[in-house]
Order: C-alpha cells, then sequence, then structure tokens
C-alpha cells in the first residue's frame, strides 16, 4: 500500500494499530470485489464492530457513518458485509481468529496491563512497538489467511432519506419527523419523550 495513504488512514483514526490493518485488508477485498470507493451509496457497508477496523473501512471504501451507508450491527464480531446496489451483489468479511495471532502472546498480556493502567514505562515503550509490528505484519499477511470471504447475493438496506424535522414541543429542538414520539397530542423528541412517559 502507498506510504501516503497508509499516513492518511493512520491520521483519520489516530494511530496505527493492529484493528485498523485488519480494517485496511478488508476494505482492500471489497474494493476489489464489490467497487470503487462510493462518493454516494453505490456500496453499503454492514459491519458487525464498531473497532478500529471501520475507520480504515469509512476510509477506505466511503461507507461512512454520515451518509448513511455503514451500518452497525453490534455482534461484536470483526466481520464486514460490502452490498452493492447496482446489481445485489454482496461479500461478507469474516476475520478469522487466528489472524490476530497468539491469544496468549507477549502483545496481548501487556494490552491488558497498559489498558488496566498497570504498565511501567517500559513495558508501555515495549507494547507501542510490539503494537505497531503486530499492524504491520498483518499488512503484509495474505488476505485469504486473514479473512473467510463469501459471496452472495442480498437486498441492500434502504437508501438514506431526507426526512422533514419537527419542533420538539418539550424542549424546542428540531428532530426528524420519524424520531418523532406523539404523547398526548404532542410532539416530543425520543430524549423528552423518555422524561415524560410514565414507567
Ligand atoms: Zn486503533
Ligand atoms: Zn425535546
Amino acid at each position: 500500500m502507498q506510504e501516503e495513504l497508509l499516513n492518511q488512514i493512520q491520521s483519520f483514526h489516530g494511530h496505527l494499530c493492529p484493528g485498523l490493518a485488519m480494517g485496511i485488508q478488508a476494505a482492500n477485498i471489497a474494493l476489489d470485489k464489490i467497487g470503487k470507493h462510493s462518493a454516494d451509496e453505490e456500496v453499503v457497508a454492514i459491519v458487525e464492530t464498531n473497532m478500529c477496523a471501520v475507520d480504515a473501512i469509512q476510509f477506505l471504501t466511503g461507507c461512512t457513518f454520515g451518509k448513511g451507508n455503514l451500518i452497525h450491527r453490534d455482534f461484536g464480531k470483526n466481520a464486514f458485509t460490502f452490498v452493492r446496489r447496482s446489481d445485489n451483489k454482496a461479500i461478507r468479511v469474516l476475520t478469522k481468529p487466528e489472524a490476530w495471532g497468539d491469544p496468549n502472546d507477549e502483545h496481548r498480556q501487556l494490552f491488558a496491563k497498559v489498558r488496566a493502567g498497570s504498565a511501567t514505562a517500559e513495558e508501555k515503550s515495549r507494547f507501542q512497538e510490539m503494537h505497531v509490528a503486530k499492524a504491520n505484519r498483518i499488512l503484509e499477511t495474505a488476505p485469504e489467511q486473514l479473512f473467510e470471504v463469501t459471496e452472495m447475493t442480498m437486498q441492500p438496506p434502504k437508501k438514506a432519506r431526507i426526512h422533514t424535522s419537527i419542533v420538539c414541543a418539550e424542549c424546542g429542538e428540531a428532530a426528524m419527523e420519524t424520531r418523532i414520539r406523539k404523547f398526548g397530542g404532542r410532539d416530543l423528541c425520543i430524549p423528552c419523550f423518555e422524561k415524560i412517559e410514565p414507567r
């Protein structure tokens, strides 16, 4: 991968890490098999995790949260489905568990320590070194060793629609009409509805 592009992804995400590397590899499969970067909503990505990998996917494929062609299904799996609207061709890219390396290696043990805040300065820098090395190893691994790719046909989710906004009768803030709740004849936004609704 070109160094400049890698730097751009890294600055979008904030750092280079194994998750980001995995996302880069998954996104490259999508670009190859499903289609180029989406300017609009040509491709929809359905991601089953909200971890680091998703930032690389957004950046490289153009399937973004803001455009509505990135859908998060909170299953906690490193699996990414890409659907092309023109012909419903889709692939699901599933990360193989062993793609992350040995679950009991020094890197993972240090990761736990760093997260718990109990790592020494030395351990922290050792971790950082190993973290980046692992990311680079993932970037250099052949995609077929990292993922199981299933090709299929599927109906893409409906396109993101532009909805009219309605002003909430309680807080005065405008909200998309599909998110407005009726209560006692008044139009309420979700937070106000949840505050007022008797439990
Ligand atoms: Zn990360
Ligand atoms: Zn409100």
